[in-house]
């Protein structure tokens, strides 16, 4: 059957470009000639019944912003069966025949749940600045976060380079090492500490051990948000314990990583996504994520992108190694 009437939601924790992927596929939608809702509050907005139809003039004069028109929420009662039938019953009275769900691992798995109890298509959009969702080479808010924290390290490095002093800056990644990793390379830090380096061996001890400061006065390890690395607190606690030579700091940078105006590569990113999300359904495709690869779009399975590791690009630890000599 043709999809007539795409249900739109953000879900989960908010990224830069969630925006635009929302202009996107509302564009989209109406440029096929199909309707489109959009749900406040993530799945909430199903069930409290916070819908309302989306013309071309509701999604003006967003691209360019931060967080999401639409809100978000963490629901609750959407993970009961209980819950998602209210949810469904409130599609269906709107006229809602498919889903565009944009979130990150959490909401991509209530996606795959819905989609399947209801037999609904739905495509997801990975909208997370973790980066941490299987089969796309990157997410939507990625790039401004990790630009985001790029120029909070540079700030923090003028105090760190004043007082030679030891900082660490912990970044968020929820158990993933991108934004730690790639953010050291692009602010010239000495060093990464990353949970999926973490399992493998000590790092900070062999950092230490490697004489990481022999050629400096004063030095930046940015640590990955996680129970596995311990945190930057975890890690400065360790080092005060351990090496109590270094004048050590810790900067926690939180939520303003996830604010701010996107990059232009989210902006494009989250675009094509969109576009790509009403192609999908149109196509009869269901249950996938848009991801791309190698500048590619492609389309996931959910049972592919969710709960399934990502793994780190070796290349990327060894250019940090070396150019931080
Ligand atoms: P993210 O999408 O950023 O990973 P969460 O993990 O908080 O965020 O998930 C967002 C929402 O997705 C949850 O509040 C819940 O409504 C829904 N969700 C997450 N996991 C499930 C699940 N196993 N079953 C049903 N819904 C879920």
């Amino acid at each position: 059957m043709p999809i007539k009437c795409i249900g739109i939601l953000t879900s989960g924790g908010d990224a830069p470009g969630m925006n635009a992927a929302i202009r996107a596929v509302t564009r989209s939608a109406i440029y096929n000639g199909i309707a489109v809702k959009g749900i406040y509050r993530g799945y909430k907005g199903m069930i409290t019944d916070e819908i309302e139809e989306f013309k071309t003039q509701n999604v003006s004069n967003i691209i360019q912003r931060g967080g999401t028109i639409l809100k978000t929420a963490r629901c609750m009662e959407f993970k009961t069966p209980e819950g998602r039938k209210q949810a469904h019953d409130k599609l269906v009275e709107h006229g809602i025949d498919s889903l565009v769900v944009i979130g990150g691992d959490g909401s991509l798995t209530g996606a795959r749940i819905f989609a399947d109890e209801f037999n609904m298509p739905i495509v997801g959009l990975p909208g997370t600045i973790d980066n941490d969702l299987y089969g796309t080479d990157i997410t939507i808010g990625y790039d401004t976060a990790l630009n985001t924290i790029m120029e909070c390290v540079d700030k923090i490095r003028d105090t760190a380079t004043s007082h030679e002093r030891l900082f660490f800056i912990e970044v968020m990644g929820r158990d993933a090492g991108f934004l730690a990793l790639n953010g050291a390379i692009a602010s010239g830090a000495e060093a990464a500490i990353i949970p999926e380096i973490s399992l493998e061996k000590d790092q900070l001890a062999e950092m230490i051990e490697t004489g990481f400061r022999k050629s400096k006065n004063s030095s930046i390890v940015l640590v990955a948000e996680s129970e596995v690395t311990g945190g930057a607190m975890g890690v400065a606690e360790r080092v005060k314990r351990e090496y109590p030579q270094f004048d050590v700091r810790v900067s926690i940078l939180g939520h303003l990583q996830r604010g701010g105006s996107p990059t232009a590569q989210d902006r494009i990113l989250a675009t094509r996504m969109g576009v790509a999300a009403v192609d999908a359904l149109m196509d009869g495709q269901r249950n996938v994520m848009i991801g791309i690869q190698n500048d590619q779009i492609v389309n996931v399975p959910f049972s592919k992108a969710i709960k399934n590791d990502k793994p780190i690009n070796r290349d990327l630890l060894n250019a940090l190694r070396i150019s931080s000599i």
